[in-house]
């Protein structure tokens, strides 16, 4: 949408091609949390920052596994981005900017987002799309799945072939094609093929199905940043899937609610401190798990005592989860009873409850956890599955740092530019989560290709 938008102000042969039948893509499930330095709002607020410390802390963060000339562009050209959307009349949440939220914390408050999540960045984009079709400066196709690419006898790419609703197929023809289909996060089997893991999640856009992966690929390019293939500290699923919904999302944030509960793995091994304060720390435990899996553990008297730990509902409603026959939520009299129900090892998970035990009986914590508030001791007892999974596409197709595509000698492949996920989340956050460093590099980087194809004065 942004290189549609910056395209149109300098051209009026844009045309803009979407498998949905309305704009948004995945601003209509994500959060649209945003992060630029350097931008006017900070200024006006006294913060002090720079793209500098923006691209030191990415790369503090992701433990130099992000692509520093990717993340370079993305930073260096943030603040216009963001600068632009509040031009535009971006209804900011007047909280922002803050250091971090969720993810692990930057250095500076250089975070933000909307009032209404993804939604206030689609009421800045949609209209001027609106507005530029309504000029005649864009031609929008809504409902054309974009099936291929052709290229002529040098290997340039030189138009699309789509089908539409009615399975009429079309081609169009041009000199420079952006892809930007954003990730896989919604195929199960491109999900598997890339990751290596089942797809656990729906919360990504259905048509997020890795088809600009393909395209791309048909013409040359390759994909790249498997090896940093990042999960989120886990969801609370309704059943096995494929795209398994969710029943709500838990509290495990130490500073907002510190655990009373233990989490284990498979094995019954706690494999991380309950109350690290590091989403990032939780995160790369969970990641090292037999299939990201963890259960949640407590007994009767954390469940009557405890603050709800399920973000909306009441003790009340939890209680209830585990009254049907739902997936996931287990309750039995004795803890081998339990493990066994769980999948969970009993003698693992036996040995944990003790260790557990001995830590809030002598102070001592063997992982070093300070919040030990209750023992695991008196039945019933439940568990709770929880599945970390993968919001955004890790993979993605290779591109120069002027977002051009590539093949794999480096070269660059006439006519063919990419841009947003479908660049990989491995690449601008690296192996880890970097907040909003997936929908402001996809912005900014639309931005740029959307100015760079005809010059200001060109008006073609
Ligand atoms: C639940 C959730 C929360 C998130 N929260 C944040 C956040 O707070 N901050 C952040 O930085 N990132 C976040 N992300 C990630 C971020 O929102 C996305 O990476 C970003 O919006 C992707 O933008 P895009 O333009 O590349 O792709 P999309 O917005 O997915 O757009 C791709 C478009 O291409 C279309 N398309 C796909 N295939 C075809 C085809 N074959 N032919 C034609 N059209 C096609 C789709 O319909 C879609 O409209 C979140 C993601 C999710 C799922």
């Amino acid at each position: 949408m942004a290189a549609a938008i910056f395209a149109a102000e300098r051209t009026s042969r844009v045309l803009l091609i979407d498998h949905a039948d309305v704009l948004g893509g995945t601003l209509w499930v994500a959060n649209g949390q945003l992060s630029a330095a350097g931008t006017r709002l900070q200024r006006d607020k006294g913060i002090e920052d720079d793209a500098q410390a923006h691209f030191d802390d990415i790369m503090r963060l992701s433990r130099g596994t992000a692509n520093e000339a990717l993340v370079r562009l993305a930073v260096w050209n943030a603040a216009e981005t963001f600068d632009w959307l509040m031009e535009q009349g971006f209804d900011i949440d007047p909280a922002c900017p803050v250091d971090g939220v969720g993810h692990e914390p930057y250095s500076r408050a250089r975070y933000y987002w909307g009032r209404n999540g993804g939604a206030s960045l689609r009421d800045v984009l949609i209209p001027r799309i609106e507005q530029a079709v309504a000029d005649g400066r864009i031609s929008l196709r809504l409902g054309h799945e974009a099936l291929s690419l052709t290229t002529n006898p040098g290997g340039a790419v030189t138009g699309v072939t789509t089908r539409d609703a009615q399975g009429a197929e079309h081609h169009f023809e041009a000199a420079q094609t952006v892809l930007a289909t954003g990730g896989y996060s919604a195929s199960p089997d491109v999900y598997q093929a890339l990751n290596g893991v089942p797809l656990y999640t729906n919360l990504p856009y259905a048509y997020s199905q890795g088809v600009g992966h393909r395209l791309g690929c048909s013409v040359g390019g390759w994909l790249r940043g498997q090896e940093n293939f990042f999960i989120n500290f886990g969801f609370l699923l309704d059943g096995e899937g494929p795209r398994p919904g969710m029943v709500g999302r838990l509290n495990t944030y130490p500073q907002r609610r510190p655990p009373w509960e233990i989490y284990v793995n498979a094995h019954g091994d706690r494999f991380v401190r309950e109350d690290m304060e590091s989403v990032d720390a939780r995160e790369n435990a969970l990641l090292e798990q037999p299939v990201q899996r963890y259960w949640v553990v407590f007994d009767e008297r954390i469940l009557t005592e405890a603050p709800p730990f399920i973000a909306g509902f009441d003790a009340g409603e939890i209680r209830a989860l585990f009254a049907d026959d739902r997936p996931f939520f287990y309750k039995a009299n004795d803890l081998e009873t339990l493990a066994q129900k769980a999948g969970v090892d009993a003698h693992g998970l036996m040995r944990a409850v003790r260790g557990y035990n001995y830590g809030v009986h002598s102070g001592n914590d063997f992982l070093g956890r300070r919040h030990l508030p209750l023992p695991i001791a008196q039945g019933p007892f439940y568990a709770i599955r929880v599945q970390g999974a993968a919001v955004s596409s890790a993979v993605g197709l290779a591109v120069n740092d002027q977002l051009q595509v590539i093949r794999p000698d480096g070269s660059a492949i006439p006519g063919l530019w990419a841009a947003g996920e479908l660049l990989g989340a491995s690449q601008t956050m690296g192996r880890a989560v970097c907040g909003g460093m997936m929908a402001t590099p996809a912005l900014t980087f639309g931005r740029l290709l959307g100015q760079s194809f005809v010059p200001l004065n060109s008006k073609a």
